[in-house]
């Protein structure tokens, strides 16, 4: 596999893409908006600085990873010559469907579809395709320059040999894969979410302050970052569109969204990505949380 095609240039998207393009794979990272493709871009060159300045990477690095990328907001084209596609576009069920119908009708036979979805069923999402054998989940974690782990998610027709091309790439990424059958929000997310959502909670029901819960578990549980602003990092719409996934999924209101969450994300508060969540993210600040993350 040679050419990736990325979708979605957001928070996960030029995340991916930087980590394909710094193992020396040409990449396309496609967006309907072009500037957010712009963002990623942009994102990605100070990602790589940062790494520079690290001493992480060398100016050459830096330099390749950046001309191993290129742009399209034309999917119908790019698929055409892919071997991989990963689809990482907003997480909406309706949206996912038709992207992969979409990836479907362009990509050669042999090229494997892949979603970073958090939470969306592979085998749904699989069934819109006429190749389920070659659609997977690789599920990375933000930011994905930085972190290891990437969940391997089997729908219920994916064959042994796409599955096992996948895990074998994602070790050539630097990337610890671990296998994962398709359920609703895959092992991370059945985990992390509630917790997330339980955080909200304690806050909803004024048992403690936002910095308060964070130090709690911080400094209590040696958690890196405390889960509201976790969720701040992940997307507040995120968190709510997966816990909304687990709740349909599993028919248990143990994963109902709390409605401060909800209410949030109604008022446009979606954590970094727009500004506001838990915390203020005005630019200033934003930048230096960010190269905080990053560096850890
Ligand atoms: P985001 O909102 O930051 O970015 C989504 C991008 O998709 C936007 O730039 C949007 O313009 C683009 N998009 C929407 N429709 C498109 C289309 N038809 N074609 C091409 N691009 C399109 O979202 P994100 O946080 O990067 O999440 C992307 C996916 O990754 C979701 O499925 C999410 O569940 C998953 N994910 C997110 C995280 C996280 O921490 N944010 C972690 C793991 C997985």
């Amino acid at each position: 596999m040679k050419n990736i095609v990325v979708i979605g240039a957001g928070t996960m998207g030029n995340g991916i893409a930087h980590t394909f393009a710094q193992k020396n794979f040409k990449v396309t990272l496609v967006d309907v908006k072009p500037g957010n493709i712009e963002k990623g871009i942009e994102t990605i060159a100070k990602n790589l600085d940062r790494m520079l300045a690290k001493e992480k990477i060398s100016e050459d690095e830096k330099n390749q990873t950046l001309a191993n990328i290129s742009k399209s907001t034309n999917l119908s084209e790019v698929a055409k010559s892919a071997d991989l596609i990963v689809e990482a576009a907003t997480e909406n069920l309706d949206l996912k469907l038709k992207i992969f119908t979409q990836m479907n009708e362009f990509a050669p036979e042999n090229c494997i579809l892949a979603t970073n979805t958090s939470s969306i069923s592979i085998t749904k999402i699989a069934a819109a395709t006429s190749r389920p054998d070659k659609v997977i989940g690789m599920h990375f974690m933000n930011p994905v320059p930085v972190m290891k782990l990437v969940e391997i998610i089997k729908g219920y027709s994916t064959s042994q040999q796409t599955f096992e091309s996948i895990f074998e790439m994602s070790k050539t990424l630097g990337k610890v894969p671990v296998e994962v059958n398709d359920y609703p929000g895959f092992v991370a997310n059945r985990i992390l979410m509630p917790m997330i959502n339980e955080a909200i909670e304690t806050l909803y029901n004024g048992v403690a302050g936002v910095e308060e819960i964070d130090t709690v578990m911080k400094l209590g549980m040696a958690h890196p970052m405390g889960p509201l602003q976790l969720a701040d990092f992940i997307g507040l719409d995120v968190c709510l569109a997966i816990l909304n996934v687990m709740y349909d999924g599993f028919k248990n209101p143990k994963y109902a969204p709390n409605p401060l969450l909800v209410n949030m994300v109604m008022a446009g508060k979606k954590g970094v990505k727009s500004g506001e969540g838990f915390y203020d993210y005005s630019e200033s600040k934003k930048a230096e949380k960010v190269a905080k993350m990053f560096l850890k």
